[in-house]
This record gives C-alpha cells, sequence and structure tokens, in this order.
C-alpha cells in the first residue's frame, strides 16, 4: 500500500485562502488508508490544504495502527520527534486504532496532542477540526456507541484507477489475540444502495478497478430492506458498467459460504484472488484464539476454491508463537502450507494487546521461539511461492499498469490474481501507460514477483 509502486499519491487543497495547512501520515491496513482518503476529504472541504513535511504543516495528524505493538510504538516516536513543536502554532492530532485504545491517556504522554480521534468518530471529525480551529487544545472522539458508518461525498482518492470502497466497519467477533473490535467498535454495514451508488459514480469517473473493504467483508449484512448478503454485493458491484476488476478483504473463513465462490465463478471481473486468513493449522489453537473454525472446517473452503470452475490464487495471515502453541501444533501449521499451496501469505509473531482475553492465557512462547518459528514458516513459504510463480512462466496475463520503474526501465502492473509483473514495453514516446489493461507474456519468475514482456501493441 502506497508503497513507490503505486502512483504517488495526490496532495490537495481547494482554494487555501487562510493559510490552514496539514500533514497526515497513515500506518496499517487498507481500511486506514481509504479513512484517511476520507479525511483527507473532509479537511480540504473545510479550506485546509496538504503539504509534504510535517515541518511545513500548520496540523499534523497520524491515522495509527494498534494491531501490534510495532505498529502501536511507531506513532510515539513520531510524536516524540516533534515534541518540540509544540507551542511553534503546531497542532498535533492522533487518529485510529491507537487513539481509541489510548484514549485521553495520549494527552499525558504527549502533551503536545490536541485531538484524539478514534475511527468510530469520523463522522464527527468535521466538528472536531472547527473545535481546534477555536483554540480547543483537548478535542477528543472515543465513544465506539454507533451504528453509523463514515460516508462522505469527499473523499480524496490517492489512485486515479482503483477505489476503495468500504462496505463495513468494525468487527463483532472476539479473537483472544485481536483488538479490532476495542478499536474499531461494533460491526455497521452499508445500505446496498449507497455502495452501488458509489461504485457507479466511481465508474463514471473513470475508476475500473474496485476494492471491497471491510474488517470482515463477508458478514456484509444490507442493513435496507433489499438485505443483500455479501455474495449478492460483489456480484452486482461487478456488474457495474465500466469496473474491469472488483477484489474484496479481508474474510473470514466462518463467513466465507459457498455463495462468495459461485458470485466469483460467474463473475469475470471479480479477481481470480481469495485472501482467507487462517492463523494456525492446529485445531487446538484456532479453538484457543476463538477463531470459530476447526482446521477441517477452513480446508473444506479451500476445496471449494480449488474445484472451482475458475482458478483461484490464495493467500493468508498467520500467527505464530500464540500462547500455548506447541511445536507439534507449528507442525501442523507447516504441513497446512503444504498442503494448500498459498501463492503468498502475511506472517507475524504473536503480539499481545491490551484488553484482549488471550493476555491472561498461560504457557507463553517465548520472543526467541517465536522468531525461530516464524523464520522456519517464511523459509517453507518462500520456496512454495518460488515454484508456484515459476508455473506462470510462458503464460500471457492481463495486467492493470500501476506504475513505473524509471531506473529498471520496466512498467509495474498487476494480474488479477493479484501478481506483480513487471515488464517491458516498446517505447510509448513519453506516454504513460499507468491506468491501462495491457497483455503481458511471462518470461521469468521469482519468490514475490513475475517479469514479462508487453505483448499489447498500443
Ligand atoms: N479480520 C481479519 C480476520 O479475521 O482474519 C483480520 C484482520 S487483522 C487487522 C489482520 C491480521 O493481523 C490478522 O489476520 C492477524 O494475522 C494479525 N494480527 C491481529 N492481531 C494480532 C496480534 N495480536 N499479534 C499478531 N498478529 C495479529
Ligand atoms: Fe480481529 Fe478476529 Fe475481528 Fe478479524 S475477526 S478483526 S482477527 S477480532
Amino acid at each position: 500500500m502506497n508503497s513507490s509502486n503505486t502512483p504517488r499519491a495526490n496532495r490537495y487543497n481547494k482554494t487555501n485562502v487562510s493559510g490552514k495547512t496539514f500533514y497526515l501520515e497513515t500506518f496499517g491496513c487498507q481500511m486506514n488508508v481509504h479513512d484517511s482518503e476520507k479525511v483527507v476529504g473532509t479537511l480540504v472541504e473545510q479550506g485546509y490544504s496538504q503539504v509534504e513535511t510535517p515541518e511545513e504543516a500548520h496540523l499534523v495528524l497520524y491515522n495509527t495502527c494498534s494491531i501490534r505493538d510495532k505498529a502501536e510504538q511507531k506513532v510515539f516516536n513520531r510524536l516524540q520527534n516533534f515534541k518540540r513543536d509544540a507551542g511553534k502554532g503546531k497542532v498535533f492530532g492522533v487518529l485510529g486504532c491507537v487513539a481509541q485504545q489510548e484514549g485521553e491517556k495520549i494527552f499525558d504522554r504527549a502533551p503536545h496532542v490536541s485531538l484524539v480521534c478514534g475511527s468510530a468518530s469520523y463522522t464527527r471529525f468535521g466538528e472536531m477540526l472547527v473545535q481546534i480551529e477555536a483554540g480547543n487544545r483537548r478535542v477528543t472522539g472515543l465513544s465506539l456507541d454507533t451504528e453509523e458508518t463514515f460516508d462522505t461525498p469527499f473523499t480524496r482518492r490517492d489512485n486515479p484507477h482503483r477505489a476503495y470502497i468500504t462496505i463495513i466497519e468494525g468487527c463483532d467477533k472476539s479473537c483472544a489475540y485481536c483488538v479490532v473490535p476495542f478499536t474499531r467498535g461494533p460491526e455497521r454495514s452499508r445500505t446496498s444502495e449507497s455502495v452501488m451508488a458509489e461504485a457507479r459514480g466511481l465508474a463514471e469517473k473513470g475508476y475500473s478497478e474496485i476494492q471491497l473493504l471491510g474488517q470482515n467483508v463477508n458478514s456484509y449484512r444490507d442493513p435496507s430492506p433489499a438485505g443483500w448478503d455479501f455474495a449478492t454485493l460483489l456480484a452486482r458491484v461487478a456488474e457495474v458498467p465500466g469496473i474491469r476488476r472488483v477484489r474484496y478483504t479481508t474474510s473470514h473463513p466462518r463467513d466465507f459460504v459457498r455463495a462468495i465462490v459461485d458470485a466469483m465463478d460467474s463473475n469475470e471481473s471479480i479477481c481470480d484472488h481469495v485472501h482467507l486468513p487462517v492463523q494456525s493449522g492446529s485445531s487446538k489453537v484456532l479453538a484457543a484464539m476463538d477463531r470459530l473454525y476447526t482446521r477441517d472446517e477452513y480446508m473444506r473452503r479451500i476445496d471449494w476454491l480449488k474445484s472451482a470452475k475458475r482458478k483461484y490464487s490464495l493467500t493468508t495471515d498467520i500467527i505464530v508463537g500464540f500462547p500455548g502453541e506447541t511445536e507439534a501444533d507449528f507442525e501442523q501449521t507447516l504441513q497446512l502450507l503444504d498442503e494448500v499451496q498459498y501463492d503468498s501469505l502475511f506472517s507475524f509473531k504473536y503480539s499481545p494487546r491490551p484488553n484482549t482475553s488471550a493476555l491472561a492465557m498461560e504457557d507463553k512462547v517465548p520472543d526467541e521461539e517465536k522468531q525461530r518459528r516464524l523464520l522456519i514458516l517464511q523459509e517453507k513459504q518462500r520456496a512454495i511461492q518460488i515454484r508456484r510463480n515459476a508455473e506462470s512462466i510462458g503464460s500471457v496475463r492481463e495486467v492493470l499498469v500501476e506504475g513505473r520503474h524509471e531506473s529498471l526501465g520496466q512498467w509495474i502492473g498487476r494480474t488479477s490474481d493479484n501478481r506483480t509483473l513487471n515488464f517491458s514495453h516498446p517505447e510509448t514516446g513519453g506516454k504513460s501507460l499507468i491506468g491501462q489493461y495491457l497483455s503481458v507474456r511471462v518470461t521469468r519468475s521469482g519468490p514475490n514477483s513475475l517479469v514479462g514482456e508487453s505483448v499489447t501493441v498500443v
């Protein structure tokens, strides 16, 4: 996300007559990236303009992540660096998960912070800005008691071709390790009508790829009388004229029903990729994590996907070293990797988080052991990816062009099955290919990406 692989983020300003400037840095998941796009929209609507560095800004905002301890520490390091600027006319704000989790304690730890706002309070963000402008130096938005979702017509999108749509916020599950229910509040779905209107509006503006977002997208339940489930919404978004690709993330395995595979099979514009976080290959650990499925139930979903009409790439998330995870449990996770043959995965050492039930669990795994397991897991997956990616050599794949590596003289494309495919293309006379769909023959592969040559004549 927001890496050098994507087109440079737009910097926004309306007509700034007031000299109000802001800098916003985003940490964490795609939900946070998209929340920031909406926050930027609200700021610009209220007369602020975006600047490139915190030094230039009047208002410095951090949209934070607290999923693991490391992520949380980042924002406090940033704030520490700017302590000297307190009182020099700069105003600091902490948004998102750390804001919700730490609340007013942030004012004690970093007294130069004036605004602390969790994501469930973003609907009031505009009002909070007015309070800040009026000189209030202790402004908070920390209630989780909401049925609202943060929908705004002012979203300022970072990418001109691929757009996010949040369809569901919060989470009603209670995985033993996870802070999300405490930082993002209860599950709230948007109406299908508002999601469809946003999708059509994006297509009219020229966006061709849509990514549906939620902590658990497939728990989606339309609150309007239409009562669509996730599979129906996915299929309908994929039918919007002008939309060539639809992705979605993240799916919870318990709510991953067969109808989703059917919707994918019958809709070419739904991308050939499913991210289905397993967390562990041991049913004992899954039960301790309160994941609501067993290894066998998870594997049944994988079987549906492997026997589907189309070929789907599969990715997952894995946590190693959850309390009570024995060597035998870890072995079961390694065996699961052999069985599924994931195309990619995100792997994490278990990180104890505030408020979560796992904090009280015994049989903690020492950090060196977590590290050892992480490395073994990653090494195994690397070998699988080298093999999986090599299977693409010789095939012709459609890519959406997302960027350019000037130094390598290559364009950066993404396949429908979510692989990065860097490719050469005849001289374009300075014309950018970004945003186009091209056919590329794969000539080489590595563990994390493919390399090829364009076969499209532009
Ligand atoms: N809702 C998704 C699901 O149920 O699979 C996951 C969303 S979570 C924001 C993203 C990933 O972070 C999780 O799948 C998990 O692997 C990881 N994660 C969450 N809490 C963690 C913790 N305390 N320690 C390590 N990894 C964690
Ligand atoms: Fe966290 Fe579990 Fe909810 Fe996913 S389902 S966001 S891991 S509590």
